[in-house]
């Protein structure tokens, strides 16, 4: 059943105490987490805040408590001072026509923002990473290596019968996994905690058997012993692994072999670095070596703040992934267009080294991740959540700052959810009218293009 986005509603006599509700978004998809839960209400209450009362999610109540009635006046600012829209376009279209190798950094937008970003860094010849980059590389590398084996968590619901995860308890950042996956459906589930102790928030589920085994084991060993004995090696011919490891891997390995459907379930950005992507290529060729006989795939839990949006985009659009370096080839002649390096193009990386002369940094979701700091040398363009205009005022006067609708919040939009192919549309809960990062992009790059027409480029 289908309702209308949005409708409004009356304060009901429970809760006349309360503010009243302005007005309820039913069937919202929360974009504040790879999940993207479908299946919520979101109340937009008079003075701008935002509620879903009835949904117990901590990340949601703590992405929520960011919107108020501040955000409506939210100004833009050069430096430590207000301005106007148009002021504040000027002076990062300025910044990004003198730059010779910008940064578009943290990039926490959706795809048609990424869209959008992706053309003016085609103007301006940017580098793109996003917040979420080490763990989006380390997906990336397993993936072009080895090639991946995913399952989707429609698969998951309705057939896998042992769930395996490793190093990962997912209620802690994604708090309704085992809600949207594994309740309610009746099905007997085992579920096998590797590498760490069992995710408390399993235990409440019915019909599942919970344990953890070999979580204090190093993951790199436990997962060199289990691909090799998914490939068919016997435990002995291991020379050097310890007995009991041996056999609780060996044991593990029978019960994937005897599962009806059996699910890995991984998150990249909780493996431990900076060789995650080793653990990933491992995880898939157990994967891969179980559907000789039975049937198995990986969940790779990830891709928040619009990380596969982005990432996806940047890809359909370039044919490379993020970490790309969009080399706008009139003005360094000589040059490839495009060049994808995992390790070169970090923000991380690219900030200590002090590689960039300029730095726009997109942060539409909430929580905000804080501001790099200030470099010198390297004005900032912040496309930010309102709650970022004190920070990026305090970093002094080579930052610009324009506030941005989130996704899902007041604007519509579309996201990736974490199982890959599945493109959700984001309905708007509350509608304060705060510009999008894609017509902020857009604007920007017509600046630019005007700029560069006048100095003869086409
Ligand atoms: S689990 Fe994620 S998508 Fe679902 S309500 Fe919580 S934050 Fe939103």
């Amino acid at each position: 059943m289908h309702f209308s986005p949005t409708d409004p509603s009356p304060t009901s006599p429970s809760n006349a105490a309360s503010p009243p509700a302005a007005s309820i978004t039913r069937d919202w998809t929360c974009p504040f987490c790879a999940l993207l839960c479908d299946d919520l209400a979101v109340e937009s209450r008079d003075g701008g805040t935002l509620a879903a009362p009835a949904t117990e999610c901590s990340r949601l109540a703590q992405a929520l408590a960011c919107y108020g009635a501040a955000d409506a006046h939210c100004a833009c600012s050069v430096g430590a001072d207000d301005t106007d829209l148009d002021t504040a376009l000027a002076r990062a279209a300025q910044i990004l026509a003198a730059a010779r190798r910008p940064l578009f950094g943290s990039l926490t937008t959706d795809v048609a923002g990424a869209r959008a970003l992706y053309a003016l860094a085609a103007e301006c010849g940017a580098i793109l990473d996003h917040l979420h980059g080490d763990a989006l590389s380390a997906a990336t590398l397993a993936l072009q290596d080895r090639g991946a084996f995913f399952t989707t968590l429609s698969e998951v619901r309705t057939r896998a019968d042992l769930l395996v995860f490793f190093g990962c308890q997912p209620s802690r950042r994604y708090p309704r996994f085992f809600a949207r996956t594994l309740a309610g459906t009746g099905a007997a589930r085992e579920l096998v905690f590797v590498g760490c102790q069992p995710d408390p928030a399993a235990h409440g589920l019915a019909n599942a058997r919970v344990e953890s085994i070999l979580h204090d084991a190093d993951p790199f060993d436990t997962l060199a012993l289990w691909s090799a004995l998914s490939e068919g090696r016997e435990p002995a011919a291991l020379r050097g692994a310890p007995a009991d490891a041996s056999a609780s891997v060996a044991a593990l390995q029978a019960r994937v072999a005897a599962a009806r459907y059996a699910v890995l379930v991984y998150e990249p950005a909780a493996l431990p670095g900076p060789h995650a992507a080793l653990l990933i290529e491992a995880l898939h060729r157990i994967v891969k070596a179980a559907n000789r006989t039975a049937r198995a795939g990986c969940l790779a839990l990830g891709g928040d703040d619009g990380a596969l949006a982005v990432n996806q985009t940047v890809t359909w659009l370039s044919g490379l992934p993020l970490r790309t370096h969009v080399t706008a080839p009139p003005r360094v002649n000589g040059t490839v267009a495009l060049d994808h390096d995992p390790y070169r193009y970090r923000t991380a990386r690219l900030l200590a080294n002090g590689e960039i002369d300029a730095l726009l940094w997109v942060a539409s979701f909430a929580p905000p991740a804080g501001l790099p700091d200030p470099q010198p040398g390297v004005p900032t363009i912040v496309l930010g959540h309102p709650a970022l205009a004190q920070a990026a005022k305090a970093r002094g006067g080579a930052t610009v700052f324009i506030p941005v609708a989130t996704p899902g919040i007041d604007s519509g939009g579309h996201l990736f959810r974490t199982d890959g192919p599945v493109v959700t549309p984001l309905a708007a809960a509350r509608r304060v009218p705060l510009p999008t990062v894609a017509a902020l992009a857009a604007q920007l790059a017509e600046r630019l293009q005007a700029q560069h027409a006048v100095q003869g480029r086409s």
